[in-house]
């Protein structure tokens, strides 16, 4: 029968297209951003933002202490001014210099505070800038070389799968349907050759009768063991 040796063929180009689809799909996967560049992007953009909130605090704090420090220098100037006699009002403006003084203090250490977060944002910013150059860098090639196979293997699956096209209208629809019925069930494989009176796949022997009926090719015999098509090249 004509049509199996054109069956086993098609079984030969559909397993080859299996294995480059699956090579791309792999590729595809290799593809995405890996685990530890995207958690140093991440961990990038965090140091940025924090960064970002202690100058925010730092100028904050900056600006609260040049307010109390200013107003500080004019409640100790109506201080000493010698202006200021009457006791009662005397003990205001001294109560009023304290409270100033405890301002500008609060401020002071908010201010070293925010520096200090800075500096410490500042530095995880760096390390986190460093790491994903160096990440990017590795990738890089990597990537490279997963992208060339991308493109070679897409060819070869745009004539893979031309030829699988031109192979098909070749065989009768019928017996087109029987093999694609069978061939997801049997691992791919669903024509299996005969080596003298053994399939090829399970390597069991075939009957007699089932390799005198497989040779005339007058019909489709089935490998009693694994069930795949016997063809008798
Ligand atoms: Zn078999």
């Amino acid at each position: 029968m004509q049509s199996v040796a054109q069956l086993a063929h098609l079984n030969d180009l559909d397993l080859a297209l299996d294995a480059l689809k699956a090579r791309l799909a792999e590729i595809a996967e290799a593809l995405k951003e890996p685990v530890a560049l995207r958690e140093t992007r991440r961990a990038l953009a965090a140091a940025g933002a924090e960064l970002a909130g202690c100058r925010a605090r730092q100028a904050e704090a900056e600006q609260t202490e040049q307010r109390a420090a200013d107003k500080l220098i004019q409640a100790e100037q109506r201080l000493y001014s010698g202006q200021v006699r009457n006791p009662k009002e005397l003990e205001d403006a001294e109560r009023d210099v304290q409270q100033l003084r405890r301002q500008r203090g609060q401020a002071e250490d908010a201010l070293l505070e925010s520096l200090l977060c800075a500096e410490a944002a500042t530095e995880a910013h760096a390390e986190a800038t460093r790491k994903l150059a160096r990440l990017t860098a590795e990738r890089a090639a990597a990537v490279a070389a997963l992208r060339a196979e991308q493109a070679a293997l897409g060819e070869k699956l745009v004539a893979a799968s031309a030829r699988q096209a031109a192979v098909r209208g070749t065989i009768p629809a019928q017996l087109l349907a029987t093999y694609d019925a069978l061939r997801p069930r049997k691992g791919g494989r669903a024509v299996a050759a005969l080596d003298g009176d053994s399939c090829t796949v399970c390597q069991v022997a075939a009957s007699p009768g089932k390799l005198a009926a497989a040779r005339d090719g007058n019909e489709l015999v089935y490998c009693g063991n694994c069930g795949r098509v016997l063809w008798a090249e």
